[in-house]
């Protein structure tokens, strides 16, 4: 026989974060990516026998098992891949809360090669085609942390 008493609610262990432990991470091949973000730029490593250029950059490439030490300036602008909408509130990382998102999610084809993604201030999918140009637009440089979202957003490229 069970009474409501009997009836106990799951027991979850939560935790909240931004936590307030400080660390030192040695980035290695990497502070170049990071160095980059500061001044600008976005930086790939790119693989001498395939060409293939990688964000984040690899010090090997996946296809060739090859070593990887040319580092190549992707540029200011890439083409649309393509882009879509997160329906539901999301954990954001930043602030441990739970958000929802506006802007879409795209994926570019750099001017340098790399693909990767980011926001898109256009937030009408039906603008976004395939091929769109796209612009990186940068959180100011006193604000920059050397990291992928010191890249505020992508803006379409006004003809
Ligand atoms: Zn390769």
């Amino acid at each position: 026989m069970t009474t409501a008493e009997q009836k106990q609610e799951p027991e979850f262990i939560q935790y909240k974060y931004p936590r307030t432990q400080h660390y030192w991470h040695a980035l290695g091949y990497q502070t170049r990516a990071v160095e980059g973000f500061k001044q600008g730029k976005i930086m790939a490593t790119k693989c001498s026998k395939c060409g293939r250029a990688m964000v984040p950059p690899r010090i090997v490439c996946p296809e060739c098992y090859v070593e990887v030490t040319e580092w190549v300036d992707q540029g200011q602008r890439g083409k649309l891949v393509a882009a879509f909408k997160i329906g539901y509130p999301m954990y954001d990382r930043r602030t441990g809360e739970s958000q929802v998102w506006d802007k879409p999610v795209v994926a570019v084809q750099m001017e340098g090669g790399a693909l990767l993604d980011g926001w898109c201030s256009e937030t009408d999918l039906d603008k976004l085609k395939p091929g769109l140009l796209l612009e990186a637009v940068w959180r100011p440089e006193e604000e920059r942390i050397g990291a992928y979202d010191d890249v505020l957003h992508w803006k379409p490229v006004e003809k």
